[in-house]
């Protein structure tokens, strides 16, 4: 997939990430049968390839920093890839949180998909501290220029938080 930051608007964004939009909520299922918090995520280099994924891992690993986002950033540093991760884009299957967007501006993405909201998932998240900066309030602080887009229209990113799923 050959992807022109420049030109994408929302729904261009959408559009044209919507196959990996549904990859990052499956692998969010995924994390959520072996026991993890449902959340996945994908990372694609500056051309839009696909360099690494990330599961959430907090619960199996005992790593609170294990959240999909800083899974799929490591899993790409692992494979030899950390050159290729600036202007790079990060699809969530959920709004990266404080910890990871700092994450994202600190790995030089260019831009952040994500197909559900915060306020739409907290209520399924166990009880713990909530933060009240959104993932475009910790982009619009910093120095960084990341386009922010979520959440994603006709995906059920919450799937993966309902009983059974
Ligand atoms: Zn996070």
């Amino acid at each position: 997939m050959d992807v022109d930051v420049a030109e994408s608007d929302h729904t261009g964004t959408v559009l044209r990430f919507r196959p990996l939009v549904l990859r990052a909520v499956e692998l969010a299922g995924t994390a959520r049968r072996r026991g993890d918090h449902p959340f996945g995520a994908v990372l694609l280099d500056p051309h839009g390839e696909v360099l690494a994924e990330g599961l959430n891992g907090v619960v199996t690993t005992g790593d609170l920093r294990a959240h999909a986002e800083l899974e799929a950033l490591e899993n790409a540093r692992r494979a030899g890839r950390s050159g290729q991760v600036a202007g790079g884009i990060m699809i969530a299957s959920g709004e990266p949180c404080p910890m990871c967007t700092a994450g994202l501006v600190w790995a030089g993405l260019s831009q952040i998909v994500f197909a559900a909201a915060t306020p739409n998932f907290v209520p399924y998240l166990p009880d713990g501290p909530r933060f009240r900066l959104r993932c475009a309030d910790v982009v619009a602080a910093s120095t960084a220029e990341i386009v922010v887009s979520g959440p994603v229209d006709g995906v059920d990113a919450l799937a993966p938080f309902r009983p059974g799923h």
